[in-house]
Formats: structure tokens, C-alpha cells, sequence
């Protein structure tokens, strides 16, 4: 028997954010994509493997898709997941007798599931991997009220992967419509679609959180439950500006020029914390461009890019900063900084660390030009 496989991984990932796509981002240290595309290159049910990406990185794809043992042809994806799907059809062979269609963002799917939903395909035309629903299902209206409970007994949630005998698979992409997986496509075809065992692991990675779960699922020892971060900032001193770090207004003759109110302490922390939890960075969430964040308290941004951080399944264990600043003297109001820093990021003051350095005159910093700062954050997992 021929089985194709098509991964679909042309999607940007945008509920996941971040700079590159959530398929490239890293998973017990191996990339999400290449943990899909290597179970079905490693599953002896598959004949070959079709991969729908991204243009930019089709242009320029990554090792692991160019040097497989199975054949294995790359695609650009489209608009949208069936457009992707359909790119990556039409290059499945003519003698191909199942297809089978993966979701790229679901890297802990097993050998031994794909080898059912192809079978089961093979003998009835379209299978599906999917879990049996396990909690009391409501039914909400739009302003998330619930209108009904639906009788659990019969309800399953679809994963992938998915399976047809090819044919059917043709007539189902060649109908209209937007849908979230190919089943549907084939069901409004008319044809019957079987369930097989899905599997509680094969979770599909849309935010951090799960990302933080498949680590979990994957058993990545201690180390996988912390993470470390950098952070770095710095603005200059000038005339004319309040001078306000770690939120505290500290008294001098002149202040950090900024868009927000430059508080480096404050924008180095949210880097930290936001680097460590691989969220990206303050300019992505709180870009200067936005007018939303002219004059901004800072302290607010950190608070929101812990809540962030958070949502992704870390505490932040301790941060520790050192402000780089000729004059004024911090020592004074470093108590203060902390205590803002930690209400901020809702940890206890102990867990912040701020300290002073004068830079002995060396420098933008040390000329009393520029104050910088420099921070570090440990985020420990919650999930
Ligand atoms: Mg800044």
C-alpha cells in the first residue's frame, strides 16, 4: 500500500506570537516541526512525506527536511490551512492509495496512531484520530451564557492525524468552504468518516502553555522546568525629563529620554522575564510606535508581561539587576525598587535583586550621558 503523508505546518502560528513561526520553535530541544515530520519519516505505515511551509521558509528550510531517508518533497503552504493541504495534494502521486494529513503543531503524535488511522482508512475511506469528550459539555450564546448541556455520550474532539483513500480525499478538497480540518471537507462530500483512539498526548501546540505541557508530556527532567533570561537596557540622560527607575522618582537634574517613561530598570526586567519565557520582547508586545504607550508607566508593562509570562505556565523565581549609573546614588531608593518590581510582577520582594554600579567615569554611562541597566530572571514552570 502507497501512503502519502502531508504535514501541514504553512501557518504562521499567530495565537502563539513570538518572531519566527511556532512550528520552528523548540520542543525538548528539537524543533516542533521536525518531531512531526520525523514520527511519520520513522513510521513504517508511510511511503512518502509532503511538507506544506511557509515561503520564507521554504526558501531557506531547515537540515532536517532536505536529508531524510523517505522521500520527502516541500511545498509552499497557502492563506489557509486547506489551501496549504491542497498545495501539498497535488504533488501526491497518482498510485498513492491513502493520504494521511498531520498537523505540524502536533509533534507528539505516535507511530503506532498514525498506523491505526491509516488502516482505518484503508478498510472504510476516511478515519479520524479524535478523544472521546471526558467533560460535561455546554452551550453557550454569544455573550457566553449557557443555553443548553449537549448529551456527552457521542462527541469527540478531532486531532490529527487524519486518513483517506485518496480519491475521496481529491472530492472533498475540491469543495468550497472554510473548515478546520479535511474531515469536514469529506463529511460535506458525502462520505462516511470513522473515529479511531486519538491520544491524550498528541496535544496541538497554539499558545507557550502548551508548548510548556508538551515539555512536561515529554519528561524533560529539571531542566525543563526553569528557564533563564537577559535582559538589557539603556537611555539617555537629558534635561528636562523626570528621572524614574524601578518605578521610583528619584530626585536629580535630569531624567531618561524615552517614549514611555524610560524607566531602563523597569524595560530591562520585562526583557528578562519575557526572553525566559521565550515570549519574545517589550518592543514586540509594547512597541514604540504605538501611541498607546507614549508616556507609559513602565511598571505597568512589566506587570503585564508577567501576566503574559505567567499565562505560559512560569513564576518568575528571582530576578537580579544591576542599574549602571555615574550619579545620582541609588542605594537609597533601591529598597523601593525592589518593592515596585515585585508588586509588578506579583512575587515577593526577596525574589528582586537591584543593584547600583557607577561605571568610573568611563563611558557614555560614566560621563553621566546615558544610564544602563542589566537584568536576569529565573522563571520556574507552574504546569
Ligand atoms: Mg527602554
Amino acid at each position: 500500500m502507497h501512503v502519502s503523508a502531508i504535514i501541514a505546518a504553512g501557518g504562521r502560528g499567530q495565537r502563539f506570537g513570538g518572531a519566527q513561526p511556532k512550528q520552528l520553535q523548540m520542543l525538548g530541544g528539537q524543533p516542533i516541526l521536525r518531531r512531526s515530520v520525523e514520527a511519520f519519516a520513522r513510521c513504517a505505515a508511510v511511503t512518502d512525506i509532503i511538507v506544506a511551509l511557509p515561503g520564507d521558509v521554504l526558501a531557506d528550510p531547515p537540515a532536517y527536511l532536505v536529508s531524510g531517508g523517505k522521500p520527502l518533497q516541500l511545498v509552499a503552504g497557502g492563506a489557509r490551512r486547506r489551501d496549504s493541504v491542497a498545495e501539498a495534494f497535488a504533488r501526491v502521486a497518482d498510485r498513492a492509495d491513502v493520504v494521511v494529513v498531520h498537523d505540524a503543531a502536533r509533534p507528539l503524535v505516535t507511530g503506532a496512531l498514525i498506523e491505526r488511522t491509516v488502516a482505518a482508512a484503508a478498510r472504510s475511506g476516511a478515519a479520524i484520530a479524535a478523544l472521546r469528550a471526558q467533560d460535561t459539555i455546554k452551550q453557550t450564546d454569544a455573550s457566553g451564557r449557557v443555553r443548553g448541556t449537549l448529551p456527552r455520550e457521542g462527541i469527540y474532539l478531532a486531532q490529527t492525524p487524519q486518513a483517506f483513500q485518496t480519491a475521496i480525499l481529491r472530492e472533498g478538497l475540491a469543495l468550497d468552504g472554510e473548515v478546520t480540518d479535511e474531515a469536514t471537507l469529506v463529511e460535506r462530500a458525502g462520505h462516511g468518516v470513522v473515529v479511531v483512539d486519538g491520544d491524550p498526548r498528541n496535544v496541538k501546540i497554539t499558545t507557550p502553555a502548551d508548548l510548556t505541557m508538551a515539555e512536561r508530556l515529554l519528561g524533560g527532567g529539571e531542566t525543563a522546568r526553569m528557564r533563564i533570561g537577559n535582559g538589557y537596557d539603556l537611555h539617555r540622560l537629558v534635561a528636562d525629563r523626570p528621572l524614574v527607575l524601578g518605578g521610583v522618582r528619584i530626585p536629580f537634574e535630569r531624567g531618561l529620554l524615552g517614549h514611555s517613561d524610560a524607566d531602563a530598570l523597569c524595560h530591562a526586567v520585562t526583557d528578562a522575564i519575557l526572553g525566559a519565557a521565550g515570549a519574545g520582547d517589550i518592543g514586540r508586545h509594547f512597541p514604540d510606535t504605538d501611541p498607546a504607550w507614549q508616556g507609559a508607566d513602565s511598571l505597568e508593562l512589566l506587570r503585564r508581561a508577567a501576566a503574559i509570562v505567567r499565562d505560559a505556565g512560569w513564576a518568575v523565581g528571582n530576578v537580579d539587576a544591576v542599574v549602571i549609573a555615574q550619579r545620582p546614588r541609588l542605594v537609597p531608593h533601591l529598597e523601593a525598587m525592589q518593592a515596585n518590581l515585585a508588586e509588578a510582577i506579583g512575587c515577593e520582594p526577596a525574589q528582586i535583586g537591584v543593584k547600583g554600579k557607577t561605571n568610573e567615569g568611563v563611558d557614555s554611562m560614566g560621563s553621566g550621558d546615558s544610564i544602563a541597566v542589566h537584568a536576569v530572571a529565573l522563571l520556574v514552570a507552574t504546569l
